[in-house]
């Protein structure tokens, strides 16, 4: 019977990690600030920025939520997003995703300043991970990676699995697996052998958005399987990716949803933002 990754006291680990590192700038006169955006109504995208306005008013961070309307033309947004970049009081700018069909999002994260790039989201951080070098690593990913690490299990040599390649989840994560020396497969909707591929991983990190993707065939005995998925269920109930009953019995190591990803996604973003605030105050 695999053994749970707890999402939930991870991230509370993380979180108290950010929260002292809040507690140390606000101690030389730093408040560390993160300004959120949200454009439209989008009820998914609403919970999500409560969640991190939330966490934020945990570990002593700042937050702002700028709540624009559905009808913010592009111009606007990026109007919006160029102040905070020029607002010395803010460290963190994010803008939630997905924006409204009429904006081009790239266009609007390409216009976040680096240095305030929480999400690790713009091009220059991307290209900077992809290096190797210093930069902000995207929440998801990173959040997936201390959770394999919370495991004990060294990840260098083994063979890794991700399912899905966006831009968020599944190619940094294949970034980060490489960075750590793991062998690594990426695979999307035109993988051929998919089930087999997945069947051979030490490490299977399912990034699909599909309930119940990942069957009890799909998984090593042993592996350490990594849920991100956020779907909801025949039942309604919030699920992830992975049949988690049927996976148990064979991973050593499995992350649940809720109570996995989801969590760490929000502290790494805590993490962040306290990096963000050090660096634009000479501390790094
Ligand atoms: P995307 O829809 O951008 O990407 C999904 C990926 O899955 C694509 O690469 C797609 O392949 C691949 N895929 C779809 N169908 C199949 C298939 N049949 N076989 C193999 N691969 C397939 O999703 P995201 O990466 O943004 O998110 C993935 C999931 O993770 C979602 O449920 C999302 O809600 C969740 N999520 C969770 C977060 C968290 O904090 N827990 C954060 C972000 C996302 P192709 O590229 O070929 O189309």
């Amino acid at each position: 019977m695999a053994q749970r990754i707890d999402g939930k006291v991870l991230a509370a680990r993380y979180k108290a990690e950010a929260a002292s590192g809040a507690a140390a700038l606000q101690k030389q006169g730093i408040a560390p600030r993160l300004a959120v955006i949200i454009v439209g109504e989008n009820p998914a995208s609403k919970t999500y920025v409560a969640g991190k306005a939330r966490d934020c008013a945990e570990c002593g961070i700042l937050s702002d939520v700028i709540e624009l309307p559905e009808q913010t033309g592009e111009q606007a947004l990026l109007e919006r997003v160029a102040a905070l970049n020029a607002d010395d009081a803010v460290h963190g700018v994010l803008v939630q995703l997905p924006l409204p069909a009429h904006i081009q999002e790239s266009h609007v994260i390409h216009a976040i300043a680096p240095e305030k790039d929480v999400d690790g989201f713009t091009p220059i951080n991307v290209g900077r991970m992809v290096l190797g070098e210093e930069c902000f690593l995207p929440c998801t990913p990173a959040g997936c990676l201390a959770m394999l690490q919370s495991t004990g299990v060294p990840i260098a040599g083994k063979d890794a699995v991700v399912i899905g390649r966006s831009n968020i989840v599944g190619k940094p994560m294949a970034l980060l697996l490489t960075a750590q020396n793991a062998t690594v497969t990426l695979c999307h909707s035109r993988t051929e052998n998919l089930r087999e591929k997945c069947a051979a991983a030490n490490i299977l990190i399912a990034a699909v958005g599909k309930a119940g993707f990942v069957t009890a065939d799909m998984v090593k005995p042993g592996a350490i399987v990594i849920d991100v998925g956020i779907n909801r269920g025949a039942d309604g109930r919030l699920c992830g990716d992975v049949d988690f009953a049927a996976a148990s019995e064979k991973a050593a190591f499995i992350s649940p949803v809720p109570g996995g990803v989801g969590l760490m996604t929000r502290a790494m973003l805590m993490q962040n933002t306290v990096k963000a605030a050090r660096l634009q105050s000479g501390l790094l």
